[in-house]
């Protein structure tokens, strides 16, 4: 980020007061369990006002796990941090 960055996004995140299990699904890639746990996340994201400071700040720390920014790890992984 540079610094100009809004580093108060995360006051006006879409999944503030949730609870953070929603955004760390478990199970195999793939597994219907996850992929419901997934979207169940992205539809937070998908009304989320901060959506691209929160994907910039997942590919800044390089998170490969939990949805972040409206994507999961595996879709963040061909991401590269500027976009
Ligand atoms: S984009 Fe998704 S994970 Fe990021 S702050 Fe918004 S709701 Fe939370």
């Amino acid at each position: 980020m540079g610094p100009t960055a809004d580093v108060h996004w995360h006051a006006r995140a879409a999944c503030r007061g949730v609870d953070g299990r929603v955004f760390y699904p478990v199970g195999a890639s793939g597994c219907p369990d996850r992929e419901r746990s997934e979207a169940a996340a992205k539809r937070y994201c998908a009304t989320c006002p901060v959506v691209e400071p929160c994907r910039r700040h997942a590919l800044s720390l390089g998170a490969a796990e939990g949805v972040w920014g409206g994507l999961t790890g595996q879709e963040r992984a061909g991401l590269h941090p500027s976009r």
